[in-house]
């Protein structure tokens, strides 16, 4: 995997707000040109720190809201402040009510070579309940016209353990999801967010996510069904249609590989240290504007803090982590060797992988190594 850093740029636009979301956006992009000037500004603050990028991921919020002339002062100015490699990943986060002919083919003229398209279910009844502003049809839609395009990189988001939705709902949605051979399949487990309507509904008993049992049985069947159509299960969500498929940007935050973000509550990690910026648009358009720094808080995790998070991300990928990150004492290898006979863990080649049943508990893995 490359080592070179990534380049994310938060877009802190949505046409609403989806019943289950506590992502920061703001439900207009009528500060979007405000907004694309600011993020032009921060880049200029990292010019000596980052030079050289080969991923520049486009999240959020909903980047395909931004409208052509935005989007492209935006790219034309990250282009003039910082260099990229010629095949770098390019990917933009889409919501299917926004990928029409003209924009898909925008996108592409202006050099984005991957979509992630937020589909999160094949049912009507569920879109609603989420608070999702597409329709089934349109997601539909949104893959042929994104193929059409000339996208040969595509990922389909999508969520399970909804309120009501029942295993075969969910494999219906896979199912439905397999019939475009998508390059990429993201599937999240549904959380109710604190604050979040769906999570007032649940609180005031309107509706319930499935039992923990339940929610064993959906991931598992995911990745049996999703590996046995050819899919490399790589992280605890993700799915890949081949290697060379893996969403190369998000595998720089799993491997500790440094990543640049630009926009209001990016995150950001030079190697060393770490930064966020504030959440709101407008004061971090302000804080830019009066030429200062949209920086919330920073911090230099010590040694062990920094263990701890590789293990804990390490152990989300397949590939698992090296086996001398969980030390050498006699007691970490009783623990390992538990561990591997619980059936949680698999030692290969140097490092410790997790299985099926580990990522099911892959929160608490690092705790064994404490
Ligand atoms: S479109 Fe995405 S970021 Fe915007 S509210 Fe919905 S889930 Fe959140």
């Amino acid at each position: 995997m490359s080592a070179l850093p990534g380049l994310y740029v938060h877009v802190p636009f949505c046409r609403g707000k989806c019943a289950y979301c506590d992502f920061y956006s703001e439900p207009s992009h009528a500060l979007a040109s405000r907004w694309v000037d600011a993020v032009l500004r921060e880049a200029d603050l990292y010019r000596d720190l980052f030079s050289r990028f080969d991923t520049l991921y486009l999240g959020g919020g909903t980047p395909s809201l931004l409208s052509g002339e935005d989007l492209g002062r935006l790219l034309k100015g990250l282009r003039e402040r910082f260099s990229f490699e010629s095949d770098t990943e390019i990917t933009l986060e889409a919501n299917p009510d926004d990928v029409a002919p003209e924009r898909a083919a925008l996108w592409r003229a202006l050099g984005i070579n991957r979509l992630s398209l937020g589909v999160q279910s094949s049912d009507e009844a569920m879109l609603r309940l989420l608070g999702r502003r597409h329709t089934v049809s349109q997601a539909a839609a949104a893959v042929e016209t994104a193929r059409r395009a000339g996208f040969s990189n595509l990922g389909l988001d999508l969520m399970w353990g909804l309120p009501g939705q029942t295993l075969a709902h969910w494999q219906d949605t896979l199912e439905w999801a397999l019939a475009f051979s998508p390059e990429h399949l993201s599937c999240y487990e549904l959380t109710l967010e604190r604050g979040t309507p769906l999570q007032e509904r649940a609180l005031r008993g309107e509706l319930a996510l499935p039992p923990e049992e339940e929610s064993r049985r959906f991931f598992v069947t995911t990745s049996r069904l999703l590996e046995t159509r050819g899919y490399v299960h790589y992280e605890i969500s993700n799915f890949a249609r081949a290697d060379t498929r893996r969403s190369r940007h998000n595998q720089k935050y799993w491997h500790h590989v440094p990543y640049l973000g630009l926009g209001p509550s990016a995150h950001s990690f030079d190697g060393r240290r770490r930064w966020w910026n504030v959440r709101s648009v407008r004061a971090y358009c302000e804080r830019l504007e009066a030429g200062g720094t949209p920086v919330a808080g920073e911090e230099v995790p010590g040694p062990e803090e920094r263990r701890l998070e590789a293990l804990l991300l390490g152990f989300r990928t397949r590939e698992g982590v090296p086996l001398h990150l969980v030390g050498e004492s006699h007691r970490v290898r009783r623990a390992v060797d538990a561990a591997v006979a619980d059936g949680l863990l698999e030692l290969a080649g140097g490092r410790l992988r997790p299985t099926l049943a580990g990522w099911l508990v892959a929160d608490r893995l690092p705790l064994l190594f404490d």
